[in-house]
């Protein structure tokens, strides 16, 4: 049994309650871990050193602050495979995938927010020969980040890395379901120097230690990952404090196939995009459009694609999908396969568990599913299922695809398949997402604005955003 503790003020230490959750390692379906039960009072200590280690963080030279972050990406590389292990042992995901993905990412992550804030620079208007102005930018003091478990050191990284590069000190809190990576990381941030206080890690509950987090008064703002309703219950508390929020949320991702596409290419990166991570990706592409013209060439060679993704123990090779995260969330899928059923869907391909023998045969896993035959408004084609199911539906123009595409609250990601260039455009300009792959999926370039829209979030992350999420703008008009 290993158990995680808080990492406050440069230690770890026991949640003050000194009560723990069930932590699982879902591939055996055992708990294998102890999780601080947190709650508000170890968030107020966390507060307290964040705002302490705040007045020297922020006036340290942006080199020195980029410097320490460089050092922990080369502590958490320097241990790659024992968080490539833990990644998967929490997350239940194949080991080749926290290896080639999840923690390589989470390193770029630094790296990258380490080598982009040193080249944040405050603006310049000259209004007329005897005016001008300047903008200056701070950092913002203590910041709330909050992280689900589908990537959780990627998208752990992807928060504090850019709070941290522009002088914050970050009360943060991992998904309980997911941990690990996040507990160990305090350990590399010790090895690299940062100075105590700058970041504090949390364990615990959303309802006790990341709403603690949101209703603190002396966190100014709030970078979370997660659900939709979630969010919406952020929001309900921070807004009326005007905390600034960075909301990323849910989504119902749709990949819409032309018949003018690159037919063996589009399969393949269809596949990837419905079922990489189980389809635990908020951009995975749940909703395959597919212009009737090559309706059933498609889905039989989707079926045949699908059908070589094995699933398996995470710690095999073989294995393309592993466990699902938790078994609530194994209860969850699989009562939306029922539901498909109900609203008269039809399973062209898994649509059950899967008993796997040996080490994993109490784990939770499902077959990848793909079902057909439902409307494009029924609830499996309009509620977030964040899992391996995805549905095939027909359309037979343009237009019909995009108002498909856009029937959902959702917002996120989309992909689109042709050959056509100016279709390809015309249809990127008119899908209501906040992001759009042609003829791709999850190519993603750092720099590049991240978020959704309408339930999918608010705000955007990645590049510069990020950075200037996390710093106060002042203008300074000068006349002489
Ligand atoms: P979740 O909303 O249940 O939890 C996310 C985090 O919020 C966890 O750390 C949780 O403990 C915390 N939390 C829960 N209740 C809270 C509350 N009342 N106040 C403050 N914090 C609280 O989400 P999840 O199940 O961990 O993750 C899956 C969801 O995340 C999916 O909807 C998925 O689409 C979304 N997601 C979105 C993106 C994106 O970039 N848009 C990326 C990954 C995941």
């Amino acid at each position: 049994m290993q158990r995680i503790l808080n990492f406050i003020n440069g230690e770890y230490v026991e949640p003050i309650s000194r009560n723990y959750l069930d932590g699982y390692n879902p591939a055996i379906g055992e708990v294998y871990s102890e999780v601080p039960d947190s709650d508000e009072r170890d968030v107020e200590m966390a507060v307290n050193a964040a705002k302490e280690a705040f007045p020297a963080w922020s006036k340290r030279t942006q080199e020195q602050r980029s410097d320490i972050l460089i050092l922990i990406a080369k502590g958490i590389e320097a241990r790659m495979e024992d968080f490539v292990a833990a990644e998967t042992n929490d997350q239940g995901k194949p080991l080749w995938l926290s290896r080639v993905m999840d923690i390589p990412r989470a390193v770029s992550n630094l790296k990258f927010y380490a080598t982009t804030a040193m080249n944040v620079n405050g603006e310049f208007h000259k209004t007329d020969e005897n005016t001008f102005n300047y903008t200056l930018r701070t950092p913002i003091g203590v910041v709330g980040c909050i992280s689900p478990w589908n990537l959780p050191l990627y998208l752990f990284t992807w928060k504090i890395a850019p709070a941290l590069a522009m002088g914050n000190c970050v009360v943060a809190k991992p998904s309980e379901i997911t941990p690990m990576t996040a507990f160990m990381l305090g350990q590399i941030c010790k090895e690299a120097g940062l100075p105590v206080g700058v970041l504090n890690i949390i364990h615990g509950l959303g309802p006790k230690v990341g709403s603690a987090i949101t209703a603190n008064p002396e966190i100014k703002a709030i970078s979370f990952t997660g659900g939709t309703k979630t969010g919406a219950e952020i929001s309900r508390v921070a807004a009326p404090m005007f905390k600034k929020m960075s909301l990323e949320l849910g989504g119902k991702n749709p990949n819409i196939i032309f018949d003018d596409c690159s037919f063996e290419k589009t399969v393949k990166t269809s596949v990837a995009a419905a079922f990489t991570n189980q389809g635990e990706i908020c951009l995975c592409g749940s909703r395959i459009f597919i212009q009737d013209t090559i309706y059933n060439k498609f889905k039989t060679a989707f079926l045949l694609e699908v059908q070589k993704r094995t699933v398996g123990d995470p710690l095999e090779e073989s294995s393309k999908l592993g466990a699902i995260v938790s078994k609530p969330h194994f209860d969850k899928i699989l009562s939306y396969i029922q539901l498909a059923k109900d609203e008269g869907g039809k399973i062209l391909l898994g649509g059950h568990a899967v008993n796997l023998e040996g080490r994993c045969k109490n784990g939770w896993f499902i077959a990848p599913t793909v079902i057909e035959g439902l409307p494009f408004d029924c609830r499996v084609n309009q509620e977030e299922i964040f899992g391996p199911v995805v549905t095939l539906v027909s359309f037979s123009s343009e237009e019909e695809a995009i108002f498909m595409a856009n029937s959902t609250p959702f917002g996120l990601a989309a992909t689109v398949f042709t050959d056509n260039v100016s279709k390809a455009h015309r249809v990127a300009a008119k899908i209501e997402s906040g992001i759009v792959w042609i003829n791709c999926w999850l190519e993603r370039d750092l720099r590049t604005p991240f978020g959704g829209v309408k339930q999918s979030g608010v705000g955007r992350e990645g590049g510069f955003e990020a950075l200037k999420f996390f710093t106060e703008e002042k203008n300074v008009c000068l006349k002489f």
